[in-house]
């Protein structure tokens, strides 16, 4: 938790109760959590926190690029206080985002840019389908 303040601090942001849990849960998760997860899941130890502090944190949090917010379609977001670009899977009946490790992007990035010519700084990969737990169900 203390780490987290400090995190917190080094990006010129007022700690507050509310930034440290948020920020805190985020960096423990896997799970790429909507604001309202974030809502729920904090609701037992913060109960006077409101859907609305949520967004605010969150918003705070992504201007400070200590999260990023991914756009999984149809207006539907998820955060992610991994903040260095990664391609995500969707699962499009669970709708779980799990993290992709691999060592293609490298290539992907280089390829891109010699046939292009672009000076490329960023891209956003998300691949959409059904997970293994889904499709034994
Ligand atoms: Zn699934
Ligand atoms: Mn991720």
């Amino acid at each position: 938790m203390k780490e987290v303040a400090e995190l917190l601090k080094a990006k010129g942001l007022k700690v507050t109760p509310q930034r440290i849990a948020i920020f805190h849960m985020l960096c423990n998760t896997v799970e790429h959590p909507s604001a309202e997860t974030i809502y729920k899941s904090l609701q037992e130890t913060h109960p006077t926190m409101s859907l609305a502090t949520v967004y605010k944190t969150l918003d705070a949090l992504k201007k400070a690029e200590l999260v990023q917010e991914l756009n999984v379609g149809e207006d539907s977001f998820r955060y992610d206080a991994k903040v260095h670009s990664h391609p995500h899977l969707i699962c499009l009946s669970c709708n779980h985002v799990y993290d992709l490790h691999t060592d293609l992007l490298q290539d992907l990035r280089e390829k891109v840019a010699q046939d292009t010519d672009f000076e490329l700084f960023s891209e956003k990969i998300y691949f959409y389908g059904i997970c293994p737990e889904c499709q034994k169900k």
